[in-house]
């Protein structure tokens, strides 16, 4: 995990754009939660209008480092020039990690947390972006830098890599038991919480290997890094 080097940044949901209104209670303003939020995500969700004015919602694998989130995306996609001409954009990162299931499907819901990102993003170049592309690449697929060929300059070229100040953020977890109406309560129904727990399968070798390698250690030993949230934490 990459430290956090800017403590002096506002709190999670403590500028006007990210104060939490709905649920405020699920509101967290330790940076350290959001952070350890992103480094167990895999897929930042990020918004960007096209020339019309027409939102979109891009998915992309990205990596924290330090202060920023770090993306790529093709020099000739429109939406990510749109970003890199510096466009305002809204990141979401969302681990879930429960259906709630309560008495009434009103109260019914799941157990997240989530991250909000907002500002422009800025592109890096050169060394930076080189060094983007490696913690892109360790974050989503720890071992691989040291192994798999790196990008040539037509790929360098072929790629925009962008970052994202963590500045402006908010943080919603939530956790614990479904919260039912008191009316509800004495209702001969069962409520309570199924965890999700998304993990890796074995590993399936391509089929196009030129020898028969053994999936190497790194690969075998991969885990997720996504403990749950404990309230109070
Ligand atoms: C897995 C999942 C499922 C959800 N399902 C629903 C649903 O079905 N219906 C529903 O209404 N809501 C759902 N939510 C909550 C939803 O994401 C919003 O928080 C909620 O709709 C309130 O939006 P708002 O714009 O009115 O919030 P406001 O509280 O007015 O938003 C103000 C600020 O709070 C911050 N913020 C808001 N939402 C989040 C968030 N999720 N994570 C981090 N920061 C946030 C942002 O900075 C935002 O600018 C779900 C969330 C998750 C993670």
């Amino acid at each position: 995990m990459t430290a956090i080097q800017g403590e002096s940044l506002p709190a999670p949901g403590s500028t006007e754009r990210t104060v939490i209104q709905r649920l405020a209670e699920k509101t967290v303003e330790d940076r350290r939660v959001g952070y350890d939020i992103l480094d167990a995500g895999f897929v930042a969700h990020v918004s960007v209008a096209d020339e019309h004015g027409q939102p979109y919602v891009v998915p992309v694998g990205y990596a924290r480092d330090g202060d920023e989130v770090l993306f790529h995306g093709s020099t000739a996609s429109r939406l990510f020039r749109g970003l890199a001409s510096g466009q305002p954009t809204c990141l979401t990162v969302t681990l879930l990690d429960g259906m709630v299931l309560a008495r009434s499907t009103f109260e019914s819901s799941m157990q997240y947390r989530g991250v909000m990102v907002l500002g422009p993003c800025r592109v890096l170049e050169g060394a930076d972006k080189d060094r983007a592309l490696e913690v892109i690449t360790e974050h989503l697929l720890p071992g691989r830098w040291s192994e798999a060929r790196h990008p040539s300059k037509k790929e360098l070229a072929a790629t925009l890599v962008l970052a994202l100040s963590l500045h402006e953020m908010s943080v919603k977890v939530s956790a614990g038991p479904p919260e039912d109406e008191d009316d509800d309560i004495s209702r001969p129904i069962w409520a309570g919480v199924v965890p999700l727990i998304e993990t890796f399968g074995a590993p399936v070798s391509a089929p196009d290997l030129v020898e028969p390698f053994p999936v190497p250690d790194y690969v075998s030993r991969w885990r997720r890094p996504s403990p749950p949230y404990e309230p109070g934490q």
